[in-house]
């Protein structure tokens, strides 16, 4: 007979071990499969990741009982956010306009939040982790669904959630069909220290052929972050230490001194995708498997994180009502929650990346007019800056009645 469990969960990334989290001491079987190695999940390596982290993540993640594992001499506030227009002095600012708030977010490295998440996982006593294995393919069977392993190998579950990222192959296996948009251009990430300070404040510079961006962390240290075009990734990548400090040094118009690469340059290609539905016949799809966000409004995991606790809270309801927690109208209830928000954002930042990255002289005239309208139209900056705290996380908020008049 194959072994039987609550809920199987494919990918130990942030959302898969996230949504692992939610459900510690709950009265239910799980297990967690992972295709790369135990040591790359309890001794993640820096990534150049910076994640930043909305008041809603970081209210989540303090329930997982995660935010206390985070080393917090790594943890830097955002207090402020500049976007540039090219040379032109168009400039949107956003800031807090909550007092009560010390920052507009969070940030912390990415192997910082992915090894604290490790940690809680692994000491549940409801939660078995299985590392070098690959799922194959996910069958539906009514009262259960099968999960198949590469070595054919095959485990039941009442539920199985699939958080095997944003090229999810089980999505696919499964017959979620989604909208996939390669964007043809390539993150480079770094650490640079400099030496003027930041002020806790993240840039974010639509320079005409490249888009850089920096984001603060702790002392005279960012994260770097250039967008370029596919064809000249691997020039910026081969690039000597000495001539890529003197070129960020130069985009920055030395605005924050001398600065100076520290650890790896790491790339990312940038490629966005929505699936279609979230969920199937006992099955659901969370994280980068749901919605695979561009990076640029620094909302991938907050989504991620946003999505598994709408899920676990559903499922948590169900086990206290002795209810089927795989059943259709759970799972559908589900995606309702969640589904309208992640398509306004992924759709939204698409429409916002293609309107800053087109260089044509009209769509640069555009944007200058956003850029001025935007600034100077109090109701946008809030809905923006509000949207991007998510610091009162209520149903009334402006984004979430417009939200919920949404046909879709
Ligand atoms: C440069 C960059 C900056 C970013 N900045 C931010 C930010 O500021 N804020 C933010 O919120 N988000 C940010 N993100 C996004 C964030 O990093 C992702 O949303 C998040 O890591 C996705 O987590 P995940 O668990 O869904 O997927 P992944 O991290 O991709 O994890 C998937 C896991 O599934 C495993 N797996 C895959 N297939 C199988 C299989 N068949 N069987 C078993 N295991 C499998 C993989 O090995 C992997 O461990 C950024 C992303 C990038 C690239």
């Amino acid at each position: 007979m194959q072994k039987a469990y609550d809920i199987v969960i494919i990918g130990c990334g942030p959302a898969g071990l996230s949504f692992a989290s939610s459900m510690i001491d709950e009265n239910v079987k799980i297990l967690m499969v992972e295709k790369s190695s135990v040591e790359s999940l309890s001794t993640p390596m820096p990534d150049g990741r910076e994640i930043a982290l909305t008041h809603l993540s970081l209210k989540i993640l303090k329930k997982l009982g995660v935010w206390d594992l985070v080393d917090q001499s790594e943890v830097s506030l955002l207090r402020e956010a500049k976007v540039f227009d090219g040379d032109s002095p168009s400039l949107l600012n956003f800031k807090s306009d909550d007092s009560s708030i010390e920052a507009l977010g969070y940030l912390v490295p990415n192997y910082q939040v992915r090894k604290a998440l490790y940690q809680r996982v692994s000491q549940a006593d409801n939660i078995e982790i299985i590392t070098d294995a690959t799922v194959d393919n996910v069958e539906y069977c009514n009262e259960y669904s099968k999960v198949i392993f590469t070595d054919n190998n095959t485990v039941e579950a009442k539920l199985v959630i699939a958080a095997d990222s944003r090229f999810s192959n089980i999505r696919r296996k499964v017959g979620i069909p989604s909208l996939m948009k390669d964007f043809s251009k390539v993150m480079i990430v770094t650490k640079m220290t400099h030496e003027q300070s930041h002020n806790n404040i993240a840039l974010e510079c639509f320079d005409y052929g490249q888009t850089l961006a920096l984001l603060p962390m702790v002392g005279n240290a960012s994260s770097v972050v250039l967008t370029v075009k596919t064809d000249q990734a691997q020039k910026m990548l081969d690039m000597s230490e000495q001539d890529f400090n003197e070129k960020i040094t130069q985009d920055f118009k030395g605005e924050l001194g001398a600065m100076m690469q520290e650890g790896k340059r790491h790339s990312y290609p940038l490629v966005g995708v929505h699936a279609q539905t979230f969920i199937a016949d006992r099955f659901a799809l969370i994280g980068d498997a749901a919605v695979g966000m561009h990076p640029v409004t620094a909302h991938g995991f907050n989504l991620g994180l946003r999505g598994q606790d709408i899920l676990t809270t559903l499922i948590k309801e169900a086990l206290t009502h002795g209810q089927d927690i795989g059943s259709k109208p759970l799972l559908k209830l589900f995606e309702k929650k969640h589904i309208n928000l992640t398509r306004l954002m992924f759709f939204g930042t698409n429409g916002v990346v293609a309107l800053f990255t087109n260089d044509a002289p009209v769509v640069k005239q555009v944007r200058k007019m956003v850029l001025k309208f935007a600034e100077n139209f109090p109701p946008i900056k809030y809905l923006i800056s509000s949207h991007l705290t998510e610091a009162k996380a209520n149903t009334s908020s402006p984004l979430s009645k417009v939200l919920n008049k949404l046909p879709f």
